[in-house]
């Protein structure tokens, strides 16, 4: 099945931005095919002033040689048609310095010719590429576009040791560095060669060395000698390596730079947060950063978590359906809630259970338990919950057969729509009224078409996509980007990104009531990825740092409420820049002055 979306449409928007990009587009793409086509000159493995002697020679030869041949039989009365094998190799060399010659001057069947089989890449899939991406993200100044470009094809295969770049400085090619850089000691380049030879396990660097930035620079040298690959680019200065130990990482040999931009001042619930995104993506900050501006000049917006409770559900298997039934009918009995609660809750001083949800499936058990976990985003808190009441119960029940601590149930980083019903992690709600005047000035279209477009988009578009609690423009987008920047586990966007966003005219139709609702987002305060410098310095910005003393599990649970008002912000800005497109197209089709359309797109 082609999954590739194929619009038959104009490939360009009628606005600037677009049109440029288009224009971008092209350019590469002929870029592209100049670098990747195989030219006339290329025929040969000689400099070019050579090849064209060559052929120019041949060509003229080969005539000459073929008149005379001609001359000779007219006289000779020899029917033309029977040729010797000299003529037969001459005429082949006519056609061959004809072909090379009519490519040479850009005659353009013989190129096309010449260059189809490697155009063949873009056929079908470049027009549709191009047009997809404008689709999709049609928000002003998008910079997204340079991604549908594929590299010039590699030609040829690194060698073991591949050269570096050279690098430039004052306009002058310095001499490349060596690939392989000099080890720090003697005795680092023996650990080195012994990892290299397998004697030394990788893994095992950081407890034989006592230093993690020292193995993880080891183990990348290693690295680079076995693969025969540059790691150059992959910075291993600046980290702290022991802040990642038998916590975030493993096999560290360096780290990736994401570039944070701030977004805000978001006004929620009263208070100015500025919100950190971690994107390589361009226009996400700015688009953010709009929306915040909207929801700000309206007087803020209101967040409120409905729920919060991290979910975890082990499969457990009988002998028989109806023992199975029998452990459903116990767990779910009010009764036994307290004594399970109790085996649960001894697990950790925030792990507090609150409920266990069963699902049979013949003779196998699902028990999704659900807890409030404090700060953490829980994970681990309730997986060690889970294996305490596991244990209790095999007490009770010695048939059961405990297959796994986590059935899929739970649902963890997959979408499944017990989490889009039930939710998981914190389940959220975010509002705000943004008034006539700011959708028009600040988001530069009309309360109407924002709430016809959320219509047919957000909620039939995505009901005829069949989507699992994606009723909603871009909600990934700004949870993915507040999520890496403040150290939570960036897949567990599947299901955090769940949301639907509503759109309504109040007011008499003048303003706008705007919300997102999210049921499960999955964010923690402390642990994973919380405690490293650059992601604990965002949440600081946020007043989110670490535990809450006084009242555990408040932080995050503000946290939450923050992801949600910069998803609302996030919808507002998409919308807005969707819909004002299609006003630029209505107005073009109604005829208006090419005066007006060109400020509407513009301002
Ligand atoms: P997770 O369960 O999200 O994977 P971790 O188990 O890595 O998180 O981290 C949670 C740890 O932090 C637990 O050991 C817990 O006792 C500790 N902790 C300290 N203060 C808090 C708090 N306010 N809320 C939750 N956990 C806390």
């Amino acid at each position: 099945m082609d999954v590739r979306r194929r619009l038959s449409k104009p490939l360009c928007r009628p606005n600037k931005a677009s049109a440029a990009a288009c224009e971008t587009l092209k350019a590469h793409k002929q870029q592209y095919l100049l670098v990747s086509s195989p030219k006339a000159s290329d025929a040969l493995p000689l400099p070019l002033y050579l090849t064209n002697g060559l052929f120019f020679t041949m060509f003229f030869t080969v005539m000459y040689f073929l008149l005379v041949r001609w001359r000779e039989k007219i006289r000779n009365s020899t029917p033309l048609h029977v040729v010797t094998l000299s003529e037969l190799a001459a005429l082949a060399s006519l056609i061959a310095s004809v072909i090379y010659l009519l490519g040479f001057f850009g005659i353009g069947f013989v190129q096309s010719f010449l260059y189809r089989a490697n155009q063949e890449g873009w056929d079908g899939e470049d027009e549709s590429n191009e047009q997809y991406l404008l689709e999709e993200d049609s928000r002003r100044g998008v910079t997204t576009l340079g991604c549908s470009v594929p590299p010039p094809p590699v030609r040829r295969i690194a060698s073991v040791v591949p050269e570096q770049p050279a690098k430039i400085s004052n306009g002058v090619a310095e001499k490349p560095g060596p690939l392989i850089a000099p080890a720090g000691s003697e005795e680092d380049e023996e650990i080195i060669s012994s990892v290299v030879a397998g004697k030394t396990p990788s893994y095992l660097l950081e407890s034989k060395l006592g230093d993690c930035k020292r193995a993880a620079s080891i183990r990348r040298e290693a690295l680079q000698r076995i693969t025969g690959k540059s790691l150059e680019g992959l910075p291993l200065d600046g980290f702290d390596y022991e802040s990642i130990l038998g916590q975030c990482c493993e096999l560290p040999v360096g780290y990736v730079q994401i570039p944070v931009g701030i977004a805000g001042p978001l006004l929620l619930n009263g208070c100015e947060y500025s919100v950190p995104m971690a994107t390589t993506e361009g226009c996400l900050v700015a688009s953010t950063n709009r929306g915040c501006k909207a929801i700000f000049a309206s007087g803020g917006a209101t967040s409120i978590v409905l729920r919060d409770g991290m979910t975890r559900a082990p499969v457990v298997r009988f002998g028989t359906a109806k023992r199975a039934a029998e452990l459903k009918f116990f767990v779910e009995d009010p009764v036994n809630f307290e004594t399970l609660a109790v085996a649960f809750n001894k697990s950790s001083r925030f792990a507090r259970l609150q409920s266990i949800q069963c699902a049979i499936a013949g003779k196998n058990l699902y028990m999704r338990f659900s807890c409030g976990t404090g700060d953490a985003m829980g994970m681990n808190m309730i997986s060690k919950g889970v294996q305490h009441v596991l244990d209790y119960l095999q007490t009770e029940y010695p048939d059961m057969d405990v297959l796994g601590i986590s059935g899929n149930f739970c649902s963890d980083k997959k979408p499944a729509a017990v989490n889009w019903i039930e939710g998981r992690g914190k389940s959220v709600v975010c509002e705000a009224i943004i008034k006539e005047e700011v959708v028009k000035k600040v988001l530069k279209t009309e309360v109407a078409s924002l709430v016809e477009l959320n219509m047919l988009k957000n909620l039939t578009g995505s009901a005829m996509a069949g989507a699992l609690g994606g009723f909603n423009a871009h909600a990934s987008n700004i949870v993915s980007a507040v999520y890496i920047a403040t150290g939570q586990d960036p897949a567990q966007n599947v299901e955090s990104s769940h949301c639907i966003t509503m759109m309504e005219a109040v007011n008499d139709g003048k303003d706008l009531h705007v919300s997102v609702t999210m049921p499960s987002i999955e964010v923690g305060t402390v642990g994973g990825g919380t405690q490293l410098a650059s992601q604990s310095a965002c949440l600081n910005l946020l007043g989110v740092k670490g535990a809450n003393k006084d009242s555990p599990g408040t932080n995050a649970r503000l946290l939450a409420t923050i992801v949600a008002g910069a998803v609302l912000a996030g919808e507002l800005s998409l919308m807005s820049a969707i819909s004002a497109g299609q006003l630029v197209k209505s107005h073009m089709k109604y005829n208006r002055s090419s005066k007006n359309i060109t400020q509407q797109a513009a301002s």
